[in-house]
């Protein structure tokens, strides 16, 4: 990035800096890839590039829907252009299917279609290692009011409808995702962060009976191949919004 910017924020899979445009920032997609709360690390050569990618297409089609999100237009292939927001310290978690961590903290079998959406939500914060909240402790740590909160809650069903036709539309299973929240300049709450493979877990529906990753449960569970997984998300993604 041309030293002209400023390095506002480095996280584990992005680093933030600064635009021309003050309510505007430059979003660079990193190649390394963490889990376990950065216990496990690898770097990933094109990770950076094919998460930018996936994740713009999938934020055009959520503004399509009349999503609010960050999104404005990508500088370069790892390199978005978003509106600035001040992030909601919470990771908003959607689940169609269980699996993960909700199998490992509950009785529920991994791989049970749930009857509904569930809505996890847990505190952005690596001291703390993202515990889970419930709407009492959000309330007490003044976080947000109950309206923003519902707010939050309803674009996250509504995303979920769209990403599961969508994923459907190309044989992937959505089994669960984390979305994260901000305020924008107008104080108006959009969709921040991204969508990609590294926080949506996606199931090929090409398979059958088989659970085949194509996330990065790849690098969770040692499973090899990420980069063929995204590369194949990214071409199923481009094949299906191709025009004929
Ligand atoms: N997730 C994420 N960041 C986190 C934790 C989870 O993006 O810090 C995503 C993860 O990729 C999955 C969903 O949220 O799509 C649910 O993850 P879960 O709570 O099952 O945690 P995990 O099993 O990944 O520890």
């Amino acid at each position: 990035m041309n030293n002209k910017y400023e390095l506002i924020y480095e996280g584990k899979a992005k680093k933030v800096f600064t635009h021309d445009d003050a309510n505007k920032v430059k979003i660079e997609f990193k190649d390394e890839a963490t889990a376990f709360n950065a216990l496990k690390k690898e770097k990933f050569e094109g990770k950076g590039k094919l998460n930018c990618l996936i994740s713009a297409r999938i934020f055009e089609i959520l503004i399509k829907n009349n999503i609010p999100t960050h999104f404005i237009e990508l500088e370069n292939e790892n390199t978005m252009i978003a509106k600035k927001i001040k992030v909601i310290p919470l990771e908003i978690v959607l689940r169609n299917t269980a699996y993960g961590s909700l199998c490992k903290q509950t009785t529920i079998k991994p791989g049970t279609l749930l009857s509904k959406p569930l809505i996890d939500i847990y505190l952005k914060n690596d001291e703390l290692n993202d515990p889970l909240l419930t709407k009492d402790r959000i309330e007490l740590m003044n976080i947000l009011s109950s309206h923003d909160l519902e707010l939050i809650i309803n674009l996250t069903l509504q995303i979920n409808v769209i990403l599961k036709s969508f994923f459907k539309n190309i044989q992937l299973q959505l089994v669960d995702f984390k979305l994260e929240f901000g305020y924008d300049f107008t104080n108006n709450i959009i969709l921040g962060d991204e969508i990609s493979p590294d926080n949506c877990r996606l199931w090929d529906l090409n398979q059958n009976d088989i659970i085949v990753s194509l996330d990065k449960d790849r690098f969770r569970n040692d499973l090899g191949g990420l980069i063929e997984a995204y590369t194949e998300i990214h071409r199923r993604i481009n094949d299906f919004l191709k025009p004929n």
